[in-house]
């Protein structure tokens, strides 16, 4: 089936979606389809992705849909992939990840990096620092296994960036004792309740400029 074809048929329901979204905050019914599918399988993993997009479409980010090229030869893949340009906060550049990850991070922006910089800064988070999410690379101490980041389920974040133009970085403040060290060790401690692996630089030396936040099978709370 053409990717283009997929990704137009998702578009149409995220539409759709979108429409009612102000109205209602649950999924909105997507149409049945008027003639079987040529795959029930792409079909049923379409409609998940398209709830995934209307619950993203419902939490103001703003995002462009990628269509699903195929696999690397290292067998990297995008599947229900979104490029995110913006949360509810600047991104420093553009981030490419799947929806389900997309969506995290943004329940944790709301739950968690908002409310501690007003608490902990009494100013609102401006911008949010990161080093990519979706990009083909191996695992840190496991060469042969990619990474979460292969199947864009991983992101890296090494700073934040406040309204009134104060810069946090981890490497710079992970350990120090001011409110910007309070913020970022708050901050990856409570990571560990919203994504699967936590890494930071209290985990090994490869994380010493930069949080993991990832949402893959597995549970490791570094933080
Ligand atoms: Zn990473």
């Amino acid at each position: 089936m053409a990717a283009g074809f997929r990704i137009a048929a998702v578009a149409a329901l995220l539409l759709l979606a979108a429409a009612c979204a102000p109205r209602q905050r649950q999924a909105a019914p997507l149409p049945a389809p008027t003639q079987p599918p040529a795959s029930s399988q792409w079909i049923g993993r379409d409609i998940i992705q398209a709830a995934c997009l209307n619950d993203l479409v419902a939490t103001g980010a703003k995002f462009e849909l990628i269509a699903q090229a195929e696999p690397g030869k290292d067998g990297c893949t995008l599947q229900n992939g979104v490029r995110l340009i913006s949360t509810s906060v600047d991104l420093v550049r553009p981030a490419e990840m799947t929806c389900p990850l997309a969506l995290r991070l943004m329940q944790f922006e709301k739950d968690v990096l908002l409310p501690e910089a007003q608490r902990v800064f009494g100013q609102p988070l401006k911008q949010i620092n990161h080093a990519g999410a979706f990009t083909c690379k191996r695992m840190t101490g496991n060469g042969s296994r990619i990474s979460e980041h292969g199947h864009g389920r991983a992101i890296d974040i090494w700073g934040f960036v406040l309204a009134d133009g104060r810069r946090i970085s981890v490497a710079d403040h992970f350990r120090a004792r001011g409110p910007e060290g309070q913020y970022l060790r708050g901050v990856s401690r409570e990571a560990c309740r919203f994504f699967a692996v936590v890494l930071s630089p209290n985990a090994d030396a490869a994380h010493a400029k930069s949080f993991h936040w990832d949402i893959s099978e597995w549970k490791r709370c570094g933080s």
